[in-house]
């Protein structure tokens, strides 16, 4: 019975390929179970108990995913931190969290070695993997050990696209139900390899591609940052099932585009994408390159994450995110006339709630079970579910609703632009549509709006279009909306007083 994160692996044949780290080394799932075992004595002995919060400060590989089954082992909860966030991030969340101690992953990320040696983490040991790098342990109260799957897990802070971070209470039932959920919807089994690019310490890496490599006793292959060449290298070997973001998709089609590249042969199975609105245009370009469909996924971290995929007997043209998830309920609450509304879940991946933040939790699960989800969707006939974006991004301009997934499909859709992101800003009253883009050629804005013009009804044509050098990105490499406006606030001022 998988009650337990770690129980996931329970099953698998002990001379089964569970990992190929980032330097080559591949390690069985007997080795992989042992690992864990000796870690998990080692955060015993050095003073971790069940209920306490460990931070897994960390890029992926090998020693990661040790240290997540050893903490499950232990009944602490799980707190993924992704190795490359700032220190004051992680004062933050320490805080935040009560985190008994920090497991940093020296040897697979300088990042993290950094952070060890500032907050005077020590060595408890040495494993095949690496060295077992940890802070000492402070001083923290201990939530209480629940027995069977209700413990919390995980602790996931979200990745504050839309504002501060909110730490995501799963439980293993969340957990093993999603593993079991997702390996199943992909038909993953022990012949698949996984590409481990998005990082673990993010839900989707962690609940949507790990687990389920776990729970289908498949292999995964980790590369602990996005860096399209080794992405291509990578998928040329084992790797069958390739799942990344969309902005993954648009950095691989522009370096295939440089080097003239036209069609990419590997053992790819299946493709998915997931995380944020997937460009029709990109999708249709991967699928030609690789020569596979390219299935759309959507969830969030409160819902563990997976909420809907599309079927791998029934690809889609469109960019529709497919059906719900056997075992969830979804419905449309309050559609409008053209059926949007905002998007509830119901089933065993809803969270347990936000840490100590009883009140938004109450504002965010409904008292018979649904998670407000605040995204905005439509189902269509055969219930497929069609994203149209966030409650929160929606723009109102001059008494009309501008989405910006829709403007930014528009602008993706031109030759010269990389990737593109659109924001409202309040003001007089209204709400102006910006457009901040990352462009491959010359362009100007002129040129951008009279594209727009020619593709969208005036009262989405953004006001300004800014053309920047990078657009600010979460470790998934999803584009943080919230930094837009403050960080380009000279630029901004700039156009408006051209305007
Ligand atoms: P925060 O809640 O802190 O602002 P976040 O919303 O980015 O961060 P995540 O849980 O990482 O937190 O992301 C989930 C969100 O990503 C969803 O609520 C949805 O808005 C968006 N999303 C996920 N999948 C898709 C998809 N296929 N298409 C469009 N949007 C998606």
């Amino acid at each position: 019975m998988k009650q337990r994160v770690h129980d996931l692996i329970g099953a698998n044949a002990p001379d089964s390929l569970a990992v190929v780290d980032h330097d080559g080394a591949r390690y069985t799932y007997g080795q992989l179970e042992q690992i864990a075992v000796q870690m998990a004595q080692m955060l015993r002995a050095h003073g971790v108990r069940g209920g306490d919060r460990v931070v897994l400060l960390s890029e992926n590989g090998m020693t990661y995913a040790a240290a997540i089954l050893a903490i499950s082992k232990i009944d602490a909860w799980i707190v993924p931190l992704n190795a490359r966030v700032p220190v004051n991030d992680i004062e933050a969340l320490l805080d935040h969290s009560g985190a008994r101690c920090m497991i940093c992953t020296v040897g697979a990320s300088a990042a993290a070695a950094a952070h060890a040696a500032y907050y005077d983490a020590v060595t408890l040991g040495q494993l095949p993997c690496g060295d077992i790098v940890v802070t000492p342990v402070r001083e923290v109260a201990v939530e209480p050990v629940e027995a069977g799957a209700g413990q919390v897990a995980a602790l996931f802070y979200t990745s504050g696209t839309t504002g501060k971070p909110k730490g995501v209470m799963l439980t293993h039932a969340n957990l093993t139900y999603a593993a079991t959920a997702a390996s199943g919807v992909r038909g993953t089994d022990a012949n698949d390899q996984v590409l481990g690019v998005l990082p673990g310490t993010h839900v989707y890496g962690f609940g949507g591609i790990l687990l389920p490599v776990w729970n289908a006793g498949a292999s995964i292959r980790f590369l602990p940052a996005f860096v399209p060449e080794q992405v291509l290298e990578a998928l040329q070997q084992e790797v069958t099932l390739f799942p990344a973001v969309p902005q993954m998709y648009a950095a691989l089609l522009k370096v295939l585009r440089d080097k003239g590249v036209d069609q990419v042969k590997t053992d790819l199975k299946i493709i998915s994408s997931g995380g944020s609105p997937l460009d029709p245009g990109w999708k249709a370009e991967i699928e030609r390159i690789f020569g596979v469909h390219l299935h759309n996924g959507y969830g969030l971290t409160e819902a563990s994450p997976s909420v809907a995929v599309t079927r791998v007997k029934d690809p889609r043209k469109d960019t529709s995110v497919g059906r719900v998830m056997d075992g969830q309920e979804l419905l449309i609450h309050d559609p409008g006339t053209d059926g949007t509304g905002e998007i509830w879940v119901r089933g065993p991946n809803v969270m347990k709630g936000y840490y100590k933040d009883p009140q938004a939790t109450a504002a965010t699960i409904t008292p018979d079970g649904f998670l407000k989800t605040g995204d905005l969707g439509r189902l269509d006939a055969d219930g497929s579910l069609h994203i149209i974006g966030r409650c929160k991004e929606l723009i109102l301009h001059s008494g009309f609703n501008v989405y910006p997934a829709e403007v930014e499909s528009v602008l993706n859709a031109h030759d010269a632009v990389v990737q593109s992101a659109v924001v409202g800003r309040a003001r007089d009253g209204n709400e102006d549509v910006l457009a901040f883009l990352v462009a491959q050629d010359r362009v100007s804005p002129a040129e951008l709006r009279a594209w727009m013009q020619e593709h969208m009804v005036s009262y989405k044509v953004p006001l300004h279009f800014i053309i920047v050098d990078a657009l600010p990105q979460a470790a998934t490499g999803k584009v943080l909306k919230s930094e837009l406006l403050p960080r380009f606030a000279r630029e901004l001022k700039l156009m408006d007083a051209k305007n």
